[in-house]
């Protein structure tokens, strides 16, 4: 029995149709920058699964492990790659249930993609049930939901034997449903919401609004960590920062303490579109949940929501604070998030915030102030930070020329 690799499969991708090799691609491109710390020797399809192979030919559950984190991925298993003699195939069959932990029952599912072999699936079936049956005389089979099923693929010249999987994000490859420009904080929600719309599919451009020069660039490092604990998923190609303080000192100057955070709000969407439209995004992304806090009731999502023309989409609408928590946890953003930081949402905040803002109340409120100029400003002061962890990622190249005028930060 020779080597071990890593059996790739991603049922989601096989819906797709005349997609479906454009999404393989994608999902083998983004397997390789995933996995580029790991001495791998490549990533091939084979049989409606992608077959990662180890420059040793020893695939280990670490390497199985990064694999899970990649969306379009629904499991991955470690296989043993054999040729079709008998003996050897059976031998990986023992090995493979003998790693498969506890268990008390198990079968065998044998496939045969390959009609030049001359045994059938149910004799394969048969003589690796008998050759386990004898490795493990105290275990029982059994075909309705046993512990563990035994896969015996056999491909052309080859047999994969794998026992036990581990389960993918699963989703849908990056870089095969367009760019969004997500609102990312420093808080539990957006970046949930943000690695949500990465699982399917989408190559994610966070903006950040700091309350910078006005409070410390705290929030603005929280957020960078954050992008790099999407690493894994390779989600994100571009953070901007957007130093946001100053101009809510002028906005808290001149509107009504009530209406403030839906006029910070409006702002920081109108410069999120502007930034998305250079970007060649097609909508925004938000962590906003239904009546979570006083800016997220109806009257007050649709009076921000009057600012943009872009769909707004909001992947937390109806989820409760506890799953947000959760899910936090699962993506590895819960501990960055829970280091409190101020940002732009924590400076001049009202006392009494309005809950259900009336729309006419609000556009007499942004034309207390010269709006368009203040978008520009924002716009031109941003600032932005490349990361190399999604390969669909491609700045701006249309409008080079604004996208000039933006400050590069480098690393
Ligand atoms: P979060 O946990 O994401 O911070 P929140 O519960 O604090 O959300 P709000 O402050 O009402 O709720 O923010 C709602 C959404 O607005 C956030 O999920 C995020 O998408 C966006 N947002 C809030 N603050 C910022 C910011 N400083 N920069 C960019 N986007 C922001
Ligand atoms: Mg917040």
């Amino acid at each position: 029995m020779g080597e071990r690799v890593c059996l790739v499969h991603y049922h989601e991708i096989g819906l797709k149709g005349k997609n479906r090799p454009a999404f393989e691609r994608q999902l083998v491109t983004n397997l390789g920058r995933a996995l580029r710390t790991f001495p791998i020797s490549g990533v091939r399809r084979a049989f409606g699964r992608l077959v990662v192979s180890a420059e040793d030919g020893r695939a280990s559950s670490e390497l199985a492990h990064a694999i899970v984190q990649v969306p379009g991925v629904a499991r991955v298993s470690l296989a043993y790659v054999c040729s079709l003699d008998e003996g050897e195939y059976c031998a990986a069959a023992v090995r493979a249930l003998g790693e498969a932990g506890e268990f008390k029952t198990f079968k065998v599912h044998a496939r045969r993609s390959a009609t030049t072999y001359e045994r059938h699936s149910i004799d394969i079936n048969r003589l690796v049930g008998d050759a386990l049956c004898q490795a493990f005389p105290d275990r029982e089979v059994r075909m309705h939901q046993p512990d563990v099923t035994v896969y015996v693929n056999v491909v052309a010249s080859r047999v994969y034997v794998y026992a036990s999987s581990a389960v993918g994000v699963g989703g849908l490859p990056v870089g095969t449903a367009g760019k969004v420009v997500t609102l990312l904080s420093s808080g539990f929600d957006s970046p949930v919401a943000t690695w949500m719309v990465g699982r399917r599919g989408a190559v994610c451009v966070p903006v950040h609004f700091s309350g910078r020069p006005m409070t410390a660039d705290t929030s603005e490092y929280l957020c960078q960590d954050i992008v790099r604990a999407f690493e894994p998923a390779g989600i994100v190609g571009r953070l901007y920062v957007v130093p946001f303080g100053e101009r809510q000192r002028e906005i808290s100057l001149i509107v009504p303490q009530g209406l403030r955070i839906i006029i910070y709000r409006r702002v920081m969407f109108a410069v999120s579109e502007r930034i998305a439209r250079i970007e060649g995004a097609k909508a925004l992304v938000t962590g906003e949940s239904l009546g979570q806090v006083a800016s997220q009731t109806l009257d007050n999502i649709a009076a921000v929501n009057e600012v943009v023309s872009m769909p707004v989409l909001r992947p937390l609408i109806g989820s409760d604070k506890q799953e947000i928590m959760r899910r936090a946890q699962r993506i590895g953003t819960y501990d960055i998030s829970s280091q409190a930081a101020d940002d732009c949402c924590t400076l001049f905040m009202p006392r009494r915030p309005e809950t259900h803002a009336r729309l006419s109340k609000v556009l007499e409120a942004w034309d207390l102030f010269d709006h368009d100029a203040m978008i520009d400003d924002l716009v031109r002061d941003a600032e932005y930070l490349d990361f190399d962890q999604c390969p669909s990622y491609r700045p701006p190249r249309d409008l080079s020329e604004m996208h000039d005028e933006l400050l590069s930060r480098k690393r």
